[in-house]
Formats: C-alpha cells, structure tokens, sequence
C-alpha cells in the first residue's frame, strides 16, 4: 500500500469555463491557469505522483510549455494513472475535498465521481468528493479563488 497526498489552488477569473473534476460546472467565473486549470484533478494527479514517488503535476506538465497550453487536466491524470500502472500499482481509493464558496458543488458529485473513477478505470465507489466553503473567509470565501485537496491509498496489483 502507499498513500499520497494532493492540494491545488487557482484563482477564479470571468471568461473562463469552470471545468471540476472533468465536469463542465456552469458559472461565470472559471480558473486561470496555463491548462483548463482544473484544480480538482491536478491535486488527484499530485496525490497518485507522490503516493508512486514521482515529481509533481508542475514538473511532469509544466506551465510554461505550449504543448499544455489550455489542455485538458484529464489528459493529465490519464498519463498519469499510465505511469501508476506502470509502476505496479492501482488506486484503492481516492477521498477528495473541493473547496469553493460558489458554486454548489453537490449537484455534480455523481458525474465528478463518475469522471474520475472511469479515468482511473476504477468503480464509482472507491472515489469519493466532498465540497466545503472557506465559510465567507479569504480568497476562497469572497469567491476570488478554488482549491482542491485529495489523499490517494494504492494497491500493489
Ligand atoms: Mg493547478
């Protein structure tokens, strides 16, 4: 077994999509980022990369390359959970937090769930999401930012 731990911030900006999760959320605000800047999956994405003991998201998929320039974070996690396999490992289970004041998250759990967990080529069971807010409290709590935390137990297959 090996465990890993994941976070992202990004800021929330209008004009861009807000993508959780591989889920298109309608809102008016979105994350900046150099990706589609889903903060969901890159903190899942760091957790699996240091449960494996490999570098982070920012060294694999840097931002300052045109090739990742408004990719798509599941591409991401598919190359990661490639390099998972490879190493001999599969993801037991995944436990999640997303962290917002708005929107509500829990309308899109089922389908977030169900994105992660067809990426991972695991059952919707073994993914789990909770959405918090920062309770009205800085960046996060006056709608300026979203952050994303995950922690990953994987099996030697
Ligand atoms: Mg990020």
């Amino acid at each position: 077994m090996r465990i890993g731990i994941g976070y992202d911030i990004h800021r929330l900006v209008e004009g861009r999509p807000l993508i959780l999760g591989g889920v298109n959320i309608p809102f008016a605000k979105g994350p900046l980022g150099h990706s589609d800047g889903d903060v969901l999956i890159h903190a899942v994405c760091d957790a699996i990369l240091g449960a494996i003991g490999e570098e982070d998201i920012g060294s694999k998929f840097p931002d300052t390359d045109p090739e990742y320039k408004d990719a798509s974070s599941c591409d991401f996690l598919r190359c990661v959970n490639q390099i998972m396999g490879e190493k001999g490992f599969s993801v037991h289970n995944l436990d999640c937090i997303v962290i917002a004041e708005e929107p509500r998250v829990g309308p899109y759990r089922e389908e977030i769930i169900d994105s992660i967990s067809s990426i991972l080529g695991v059952t919707p069971n073994k993914v789990n999401i909770k959405a918090k807010t920062s309770e009205k409290m800085g960046d996060i709590g006056e709608g300026n930012a979203i952050a994303a935390q995950a922690v990953v137990l994987l099996a030697e297959k």
